[in-house]
């Protein structure tokens, strides 16, 4: 009947959710654990400078390599991190040993570190920064934060004030993903940020469709006139590269000019990898007003 068939489908449901729910309380105790074991690390993602045709810093992204089911990716523990508050003390983890792993690089290159919104709202966070410099003896000028608007719905004066100690000490702060927000255009007036990171989204769009190419011109030209960077996030062929060169952006990031790599490979990474002579042809190819420089 009906109702016997309603109701089984109900009991295959609950048992649908239920083992989400198995699963999801598995996966949080992992990931409490998960840093004492050293299970996690971090993987670098080199920034290139378009008009420089160098790479000038990478970007921290976090690696849980979980013992029973490999890598998982970060897309899938970050929110759970961020709901059971344990993205506070990851997040310290990260921007410490982020600090430390830079500071033995060569010293023109800096190092990008994302920090979530929980951890943005967390009072230790601006203390956390300090002491990561103070133990790893790294400059505070080649540390980056990158926040996604999120972080700054919360109390304007909080949010500026916390912005502005991490300025203070020299840190630059990036709008990162930006565009996919309700209010990308108005937070970049009222808050002081040094870069915009142009979502996947809309570079993935400059290649094929002429609205992608009009709003990347454009937030280019937004960061241009508010003394902004800008990087395009995801740039995975020559084409897109040299798009959005042409559309003004002043650095690049993504597959074409490498994945991301762990720390032994960054040395072997900057002296001999073919690709970026690959990538540096293509920006020299370019007539030259399409590269910004600075
Ligand atoms: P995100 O900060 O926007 O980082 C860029 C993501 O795009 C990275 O994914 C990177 O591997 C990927 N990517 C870079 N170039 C390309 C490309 O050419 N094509 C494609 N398809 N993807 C590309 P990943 O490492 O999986 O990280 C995903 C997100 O997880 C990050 O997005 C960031 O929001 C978050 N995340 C990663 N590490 C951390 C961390 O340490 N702390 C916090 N709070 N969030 C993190
Ligand atoms: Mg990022
Ligand atoms: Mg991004
Ligand atoms: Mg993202």
């Amino acid at each position: 009947s009906a109702r016997e068939s309603g109701s089984g489908a109900f009991r295959f449901y609950d048992a649908a959710l239920g083992e989400g729910m198995e699963r999801r309380r598995t996966l949080e105790r992992d990931l409490r654990r998960a840093l004492a074991l050293r299970e996690l690390s971090l993987a670098y993602q080199p920034q290139f400078n378009i008009g420089a045709s160098k790479v000038t810093g990478f970007e921290a992204l976090l690696r849980w390599k979980h013992p029973l089911q490999g890598w998982i990716s970060p897309v899938d523990f970050i929110g759970l991190a961020e709901e059971t508050g344990l993205i506070v003390q990851i997040g310290e983890w990260v921007i410490r040993n982020a600090c430390r792993e830079a500071a033995r690089w060569p010293d023109d290159l800096r190092v990008a570190v994302n920090v979530s919104t929980v951890q943005f709202a967390d009072a230790n966070l601006v203390p956390a920064i300090i002491s990561a410099l103070a133990e790893s003896g790294l400059p505070g000028d080649r540390l980056e934060i990158e926040i996604t608007e999120s972080a700054l719905l919360g109390d304007h004066e909080t949010a500026l004030s916390v912005l502005q100690q991490i300025r203070a000490l020299g840190v630059s702060v990036s709008m990162d993903d930006f565009g996919t927000g309700y209010s990308s255009l108005s937070l970049l007036r009222s808050f002081p940020f040094d870069k915009i990171k142009i979502d996947q989204s809309f570079v993935r769009g400059a290649d094929a469709d002429v609205s992608g190419v009009a709003i990347v011109r454009a937030i280019a030209a937004l960061g241009e006139s508010l003394g902004m960077t800008t990087t395009a996030e995801g740039v995975e062929t020559k084409e897109q590269l040299k798009r959005i060169a042409q559309q003004g952006c002043t650095d690049a990031q993504g597959y074409l000019i490498s994945r991301p790599i762990f720390p032994d490979q960054i040395v072997p990474f900057l002296s001999t990898t073919p690709a970026l002579g690959m990538v540096q042809d293509a920006i020299q190819a370019l007539p030259a007003h399409g590269r910004r420089n600075d």
